[in-house]
């Protein structure tokens, strides 16, 4: 029965005691679920009354269940059965987790906000091997006794890039605060002022330098500094030199950079060491040659750098991790550093992280199994073969799909504009606005995120897997067959 005004609306009592709820207070319990037609029912009521004010929260799911982005008279009506439709939406909805799998279509490699690197199996089955039950996190099974919880991945790291020592916190920026706090507290830190950056999420370089007790000298100038420029600056009470990787920035024109082997050199002339903050950590060559102007990990340890630190989610594709090469000496003493029991990794991360690593000493194998060098090293031409693939497929269910050079881009403050040669499938959802076209994606199970230029919905195939292609396929036709019945 059509419901035309709130009168036609059925009893709350009612509604709840339809068996099509019943599985529903099976798997969720009664409790919510009488809340979620309660809610519905005043969604529905607000809705027929047309009262003024903010729309109510769940009307969205009376929506999807009557058709996104139409008028009103051309929704499906308002029913007992659209009622019931809804409820079970938003209670689906609501039991969904919070950080929950999306597809990412945006092309952007690294995308910060949907987790940065994916991990690669071995990665996903070490961390769920050593998490669902014990682990010998902090055991030396050869000693017998109690263990050091980085021994193992610290040992893997030497080995890898051949240096003196390693060590692992959590993240990059908590790399730095170490390497600033155990190394420099008290004393200059020489700082091109070319490289006073803010790179996402707050972390500024000289705040992170107050906030570690190091005190910032600021050198040379924001286009232009000189080894000189260091050099006048050195004195007693310098600490260190610091090389901070600019990652999200970019300098142009009338530019001077200092070489980080000119200043390790100078650094050691002075006995002082040069700590760089590498930001990405970049370990294929390969991808370094995708990547113009990116060091590899092993450029700037040939440089002659005394500490160096990246992310391990970064371009090495690994788990977040702020990883530390270099001096014995040097990360002795960090590692012996209150904080570092404040940033220490938890076993999750540290066997994700090992197990990546693992893949890196055959550097075939991690083009074979890290997802973030599968996705950035992806032939061009076989991309362009999928993405026909599933324009094809579309256009068999009357879906009108072109297949288009596309510019997919790094990504994750590393490399954030350098374009990456990408296809992708452009959508034009008229007549329906390209808004509602989003959100219906955003609200599909999984979600879709895609890139939107004029009026069109990009899906960039770079950044797919071929589980995930099969998903968008799925969605699209779902999407458009609901929005847009075919005549
Ligand atoms: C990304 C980045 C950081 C912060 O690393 P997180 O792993 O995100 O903490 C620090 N320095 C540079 C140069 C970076 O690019």
């Amino acid at each position: 029965m059509t419901i035309k005004g709130p009168r036609d609306l059925p009893k709350m009592d009612d509604l709840l005691k339809d068996p099509q709820l019943d599985s529903l207070k099976q798997t969720q319990g009664y409790l919510p679920v009488k809340e979620a037609v309660r809610s519905l029912l005043e969604a529905a009521r607000q809705t027929l009354t047309g009262a003024e004010g903010p729309t109510h929260p769940d009307a969205v799911f009376l929506d999807q269940v009557r058709g996104i982005g139409r008028d009103e008279d051309t929704k499906l009506p308002l029913s007992r059965q659209s009622l019931l439709e809804a409820s079970r939406l938003k209670l689906e909805s609501e039991a969904r987790p919070g950080i929950r799998k999306v597809i990412n279509a945006t092309g952007a490699i690294l995308h910060t906000n949907l987790g940065r690197a994916p991990l690669a199996e071995q990665a996903l089955a070490a961390l769920a091997e050593c998490s669902r039950g014990y682990a010998s996190l902090e055991f030396d099974l050869k000693e017998g006794k109690r263990g050091q919880r980085t021994s193992s991945v610290e040992a893997l790291l030497c080995r890898l890039f051949g240096v003196e020592a390693a060590t692992v916190v959590n993240n990059n920026a908590a790399a730095v605060i170490l390497a600033l706090s155990a190394l420099c507290r008290g004393r200059q830190v020489l700082v091109s002022r070319s490289e006073l950056v803010e790179i996402g999420g707050k972390f500024r370089v000289p705040e992170i330098m107050e906030e570690s007790g190091a005190l910032l000298r600021e050198v040379g100038t924001t286009n232009k500094t000189y080894l000189a420029d260091y050099e006048k600056a050195i004195d007693d009470s310098t600490g260190a030199l610091l090389k901070v990787h600019r990652s999200n920035f970019r300098i142009s024109g009338f530019t001077e950079d200092v070489d980080e082997a000119d200043l390790a050199r100078l650094a050691h002339q002075h006995g002082l060491p040069l700590i760089y903050d590498l930001g990405s950590g970049c370990v294929s060559t390969e991808l370094a040659d995708l990547l113009p102007g990116e060091p590899t990990v092993a450029d700037a340890l040939a440089s002659g750098a005394d500490v160096i630190c990246f992310s391990g989610d970064k371009l090495l594709g690994g788990p977040q991790a702020g990883i530390i090469l270099g001096r014995a000496a040097l990360i002795g003493k960090m590692a012996a550093h209150p904080l570092m029991r404040a940033f220490r990794c938890d076993k999750l991360a540290l066997s994700a992280l090992e197990a990546t690593l693992t893949l890196y000493r055959d550097p075939d194998r991690a083009k074979q199994h890290v997802p973030l060098l599968k996705s950035a090293l992806y032939d061009s031409k076989k991309l362009r073969e999928r993405t026909k693939k599933l324009a094809a497929s579309l256009a068999h269910h009357r879906i009108e799909a072109r297949v288009v050079a596309s510019q997919a881009i790094m990504g994750g403050g590393a490399a954030p504009e350098i374009p990456v040669a990408s296809w992708a499938l452009a959508i034009k959802p008229e007549p329906l606005p390209v808004s509602s076209l989003e959100s219906a994606l955003l609200s599909h199970d999984p979600p879709i995120l895609c890139r939107t230029t004029h009026e069109t919905l990009l899906f960039d195939l770079r950044t797919l897997s071929g589980p995930d292609e099969d998903l968008l396929l799925t969605a699209l036709l779902h999407i458009f067959n609901r929005e847009v019945p075919l005549p």
